[in-house]
């Protein structure tokens, strides 16, 4: 090789090598703006750090599963059914919001086979977030009886609101937090109240840890969904249907949308932060375009 291609090729591949770290430290750190001027390139052609709607993924998991329904409404109707309601109304405002790798997973079985069948089957979809959509109830101690369309069913009208676990035993737990809180925040914006009934000292061993008072967010470590799932994941009670007030409203249309919606901002805010699984692919684009300089 002539002594000249040789400083060429040194100049080229030489210049490369700090250019193309750089390009991965400024998409690592997740900076938007920036990257495309110190790196010469024009920015419209790569887009790191934005969110690939259609590529990621997530899995909005409806919780329990037929055969074991989870908790009864105040007016007897099972926790499944508005779980499944919620999720396919999530799922579904997801894919017209560009989010079309969406999967709505339903389980069915006995109460533990679901868990770990729904674990499993997670893990397996290669999902970006995993959000379990369930519908809270009481301990027993606090119910009440009363008689609704001639049938005696169990309410407590004493809390209210929705209300996110995050489990620290999450692999992925910081990224977890995060779709939390702003999951939390979208729901507050969008006026609606958290219950912060599972921080005081009455809940015994239901009690958990609130780790995010503005948003909502409680530390529930034990919760097998959240702790075998290889994947950032939820889990979002999405209100109390043994109160008799909530659940009318839970029922309603229109609040299944205001929830879906919050999920959807939430969810679009999470991918935008994070950076995608197309990430190496554009990489090696913009890696491309700097060996064509
Ligand atoms: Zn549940």
């Amino acid at each position: 090789m002539a002594r000249g291609s040789a400083v060429f090729l040194w100049l080229r591949h030489g210049a490369l090598l700090p250019l193309a770290l750089l390009s991965l430290l400024l998409m690592q750190q997740g900076l938007r703006t920036g990257w495309a001027d110190a790196a010469g390139i024009t920015p419209k052609k790569v887009h790191l750090g934005r969110c690939d709607h259609p590529v990621f993924r997530v899995v909005v998991d409806v919780g329990h599963t037929p055969e074991a329904p989870g908790a009864l409404s105040a007016r007897g109707v099972p926790e499944y059914d508005f779980n499944l309601r919620l999720a396919k109304q999530i799922e579904e405002k997801l894919t017209e919001g560009g989010f079309t790798s969406t999967i709505l997973l339903i389980t069915e079985g006995p109460a533990k086979s679901g868990l770990s069948e729904r674990v499993a089957r997670a893990n397996a979809l290669n999902a970006d977030l995993f959000v379990s959509i369930h519908h809270d109830s009481v301990p027993q101690s606090f119910k009440e009886e009363w008689e609704h369309d001639g049938q005696k069913n169990s309410y407590s009208d004493r809390f209210k609101g929705h209300s996110i676990f995050v489990s620290y035993e999450n692999r992925r737990r910081a990224a977890s937090c995060a779709f939390a809180r702003l999951l939390g925040r979208e729901l507050k914006a969008s006026g609606l109240q958290y219950t912060p009934h599972y921080s005081r000292p009455f809940m015994g061993k239901w009690r958990r840890e609130l780790i995010d008072a503005d948003a909502g967010v409680y530390r529930y470590d034990g919760l097998i969904v959240l702790r075998t799932t290889q994947m950032p994941a939820v889990l979002l009670e999405a209100g109390s249907i043994v109160n008799r007030d909530e659940e009318l409203l839970l029922s309603s249309s229109d609040h299944r949308l205001l929830i879906a919606t919050s999920v959807v901002n939430a969810v679009d805010r999470f991918c935008a932060l994070r950076p995608s699984r197309n990430s190496n692919a554009r990489l090696s684009e913009l890696q491309k375009k700097l060996r064509k300089r």
